[in-house]
């Protein structure tokens, strides 16, 4: 079911309290394509392909551009050149080009390469975050303290990414009650901006739902992005759920890519594209030019070619009785499915 909303109205379903009026607020895209969509590529971009990239991203116009990540070049080598392309593309004013750093010495490498906003990155999934960053929920946020102080100290907005915040590739279903009580530890330690992530693309619009009604009330709804991938299709619908309640901040990927590395089976960031045609027929504001962000996306058809989506996820053997992934962790029953 789409959502209707259109300029003037209001919103029709939402949150307890956070019901906007008077007209759509101006949709920010955060576009994610040159940092997670280039990470899980195989493919080595050049760094002068990574600069005109970026560059003609920001020509197309999105609120914010995450460039790169400063984390260990072995983990991710995709982007070990985050310092170089940082330091050589062209600013655009009123653009906001951030980066993911992990720890204090990314934060170090970050700051010193110029970005404006930075990302730190967990999970509600502990499994996830042994696999992703080799430490708890708890020790992650730990983690984060002299990062997040040194931001402060430098004046850089930091988001945090709360991956698994639906479903996680090794502990299955997440309830949405241990996704709201992550995000409000991440709130407490002052992360401005919490990315509700949705790593391996299961969520449902109802589970969208269901997480944003309990969320909202916890945390104000500014402070609020949302990352959905589209490896079972659901990810525009997903976006237009949380657009319904009043979501203003939405990841997307040019041209759908990416994915994370990590998680066994995640493909496809939802695509920029889909995002803009789906929300705009909603009424959302979003400056972006159509026609230049293809003109970027053509960019980097020399080095991944034109067929870059992964396999989906769903091609996973996954548990009827239990809905885990049977290749990881199940129930005894086995009810494998497709
Ligand atoms: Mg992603």
């Amino acid at each position: 079911m789409a959502a209707t909303i259109a300029p003037g109205r209001k919103v029709a379903a939402g949150p307890r309290g956070l019901r906007t009026s008077g007209g759509a607020a101006m949709l920010k895209i955060v576009e994610v394509g040159p940092r997670d969509g280039l990470q899980n590529e195989t493919a080595t971009v050049p760094v002068e392909a990574k600069v005109a990239f970026v560059d003609a991203l920001s020509a197309a116009g999105p609120g914010e551009i995450e460039v790169s990540a400063f984390v260990a070049p072995h983990r991710v080598p995709q982007l070990a050149d985050a310092d170089e392309v940082l330091r050589r593309i062209a600013r655009r004013p009123g653009v906001v080009y951030s980066a993911l750093v992990p720890n204090r010495r990314g934060f170090e490498r970050a700051l010193a390469a110029g970005v404006d906003k930075i990302a730190v990155f967990t999970a509600v999934s502990e499994t996830f975050n042994q696999h992703n960053i080799n430490t708890s929920l708890a020790g992650s946020l730990r983690r984060f303290q002299p990062v997040i102080r040194r931001a402060r100290e430098n004046g850089l907005p930091v988001r945090g990414y709360l991956s698994a915040a639906f479903w996680c590739a090794f502990e299955g279903r997440i309830p949405p009650e241990a996704t709201i009580q992550a995000a409000q530890r991440l709130a407490d330690l002052g992360v401005d901006e919490i990315a509700i992530s949705d790593t391996i693309g299961k969520a449902t619009p109802a589970q969208v739902a269901r997480l944003l009604d309990g969320l909202l009330s916890r945390i104000p709804i500014e402070r609020i992005a949302v990352h959905f991938h589209d490896t079972y299709g659901h990810g525009v619908e997903n976006v237009l759920k949380a657009y319904e309640f009043g979501i203003r901040i939405v990841d997307a990927s040019v041209g759908g890519l990416g994915g994370c590395p990590f998680a066994p089976g995640a493909s496809g960031n939802v695509a920029t594209e889909a995002v803009i045609a789906a929300l705009s027929a909603e009424g959302a504001t979003i400056e972006i030019d159509p026609e230049e962000l293809g003109d970027a996306r053509r960019l980097l058809d020399p080095y991944l070619g034109t067929d870059r989506r992964p396999q989906p996820v769903a091609d996973l053997p996954i548990c009827a009785a239990c809905d885990h992934f049977t290749d990881v962790d199940c129930c005894d029953r086995k009810a494998a499915t497709g």
